[in-house]
């Protein structure tokens, strides 16, 4: 027989249905045993009567199985019915039962909030965790908002692109985990920090509008909003200009969450230049809600731009602030090109901030090699560090480059703003432990010594 998702057992009443799905809740009345039966659709309460065949199956059947039921759908009598619950006035009285996976009684209670539950266990047993009510909806509104976006984006023509995992370490700002080359042994690939480059190279390439759901990995200090791997809808559009890339970007998370329900608080989004954000707010991400706005759930999007592209490095000289590949605003070009008043040169970079969280952030690059190079001569690079560093991009920026500029817009905080938590760990299906290990699995751990030889990898002893 079929199966039928617990959400349409409505319109099957009085019909025999087969349902699939785990036992959230089981209640042995003796003469009776009452299941609450819950699918990726709905909950639903079943019944295994004194005559069914099943009774004794159901008295053995512990929670958490994977199970299949035959049964009926029956209306439940007025009295019985449960006010306000989903599927209160229906159950399904059980033919059959099938045990199609037994549970051993899990290690917390996963019809409530898990979030009270230690951090070790819950990723220890993450799998059981993403069965709770509140995890399933994380995740799958995750999906949702992904899938909103690929559509945007598709009907707009831009095109998908993926981007190498293995890549060269690049200057972000950030520090890289690397990875050893068994190949090349004591050389080192890294793992992207953003695809910066490589979209660049394909506005180059003339893919002109290029989007990726990238990974996004950084080995930086662990934080509620911040985990060594993040997720990015990563964008970059050729021929743009810094209005053309923000209309699109406000556009399109307009459409996508109100799609999924939600509400902007005031279109178009309001902007604060750099200067004035820390002026009025003291930060460059910002909460424009009000305290009763808080509680509603609306979302309070802004710009920010005009950025200060250098800042001091503690060594007294310049380091960028947000991307080294943007471009400055064209009336500070020329300062760049001659190294002047490099305190005052503003950045083509914005940030969209919401309810207190910067949610992307993205510029019009610099195309010219000229103004690229100037660039790295203000941080202070030889010109053999230059070519060492980013001789490529210069190269590839000889052949017709054309005018170009990107987004990445951060998955994980866009999650947080809709769902109104605090941890990255809430809209992530496999995140780290704040101490760097893996949900379920073990890692990082020691290589066996085989793998060490391969890689020409020899361990340092740690000093006793
Ligand atoms: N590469 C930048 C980042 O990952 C985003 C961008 O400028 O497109 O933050």
């Amino acid at each position: 027989m079929e199966r039928t998702y617990i959400k349409d057992l409505k319109d099957h009443v009085g019909e025999s249905v087969c349902i699939r799905g785990w036992i959230s809740v089981r209640r042995d009345q003796g003469k009776m045993v009452f299941f609450d039966v819950r699918d990726m659709t709905g909950s639903v309460q079943t019944v295994v009567l004194t005559k069914s065949p099943a009774l004794e199956v159901a008295k053995t059947t512990t929670r958490e199985s994977a199970i299949s039921i035959m049964g009926t759908v029956n209306k439940r009598p007025g009295k019985n019915i449960t006010v306000g619950v989903e599927n209160g006035d229906i159950e399904v009285s059980v033919g059959s039962l099938d045990v199609l996976g037994a549970s051993d009684v899990p290690p917390f209670e996963i019809t409530e909030d898990t979030s009270m539950v230690d951090e070790k266990t819950r990723l220890q047993y993450r799998y059981l965790d993403l069965r709770s009510e509140r995890m399933q909806k994380n995740i799958r509104l995750r999906s949702e908002f992904v899938r909103a976006c690929r559509e945007y984006l598709f009907a707009k023509k831009f095109t998908e692109i993926e981007t190498p995992l293995l890549t060269e370490s690049t200057p972000e700002g950030s520090r890289d985990f690397v990875v050893p080359s068994r190949l090349h042994p004591g050389s080192f690939y890294a793992l992207p920090q953003s695809p910066q480059q490589y979209k660049q190279l394909l506005m180059v390439a003339g893919m002109e509008r290029y989007f990726q759901i990238a990974r996004a990995v950084r080995d930086e200090d662990l934080r509620a909003d911040r985990g060594f791997e993040h997720s990015q809808i990563d964008i970059e559009m050729s021929f743009v200009e810094q209005e053309d890339v923000m209309a699109i970007v406000e556009d399109m998370m307009t459409e996508t969450v109100e799609k999924l329900g939600f509400k902007v608080r005031e279109k178009p989004f309001p902007r604060f230049t750099y200067a004035e954000a820390m002026e009025k707010f003291g930060a460059d991400k910002f909460d424009l809600r009000t305290d009763d706005e808080k509680k509603t759930g609306v979302l309070a999007y802004a710009w920010v731009h005009k950025f200060p592209f250098f800042e001091k490095t503690p060594e007294g000289g310049w380091t960028f602030t947000h991307n080294p590949f943007s471009a400055p605003l064209p009336e500070h070009a020329d300062d760049l090109l001659h190294g002047r008043n490099i305190e005052h040169i503003l950045t083509a970079q914005y940030d969209l901030v919401c309810n207190g969280f910067e949610t992307a952030g993205g510029s019009i690059r610099a195309h010219r090699p000229g103004i690229l190079r100037a660039v790295y001569k203000t941080m202070g690079y030889s010109d053999e560090r230059i070519e060492d560093s980013i001789g490529h991009m210069l190269k590839a920026f000889t052949y017709g480059a054309p005018p170009h500029g990107g987004i990445a817009i951060g998955i994980e905080r866009v999650l947080m703003n809709l769902t109104g938590e605090s941890y990255l760990r809430e809209v992530q299906a496999f995140p780290m432990t704040r101490g760097g290990q893996t949900a379920v699995m073990n890692a990082p751990k020691p290589l066996q010594g085989k793998q060490l030889n391969e890689l020409g990898i020899e361990i340092k002893k740690k000093k006793v």
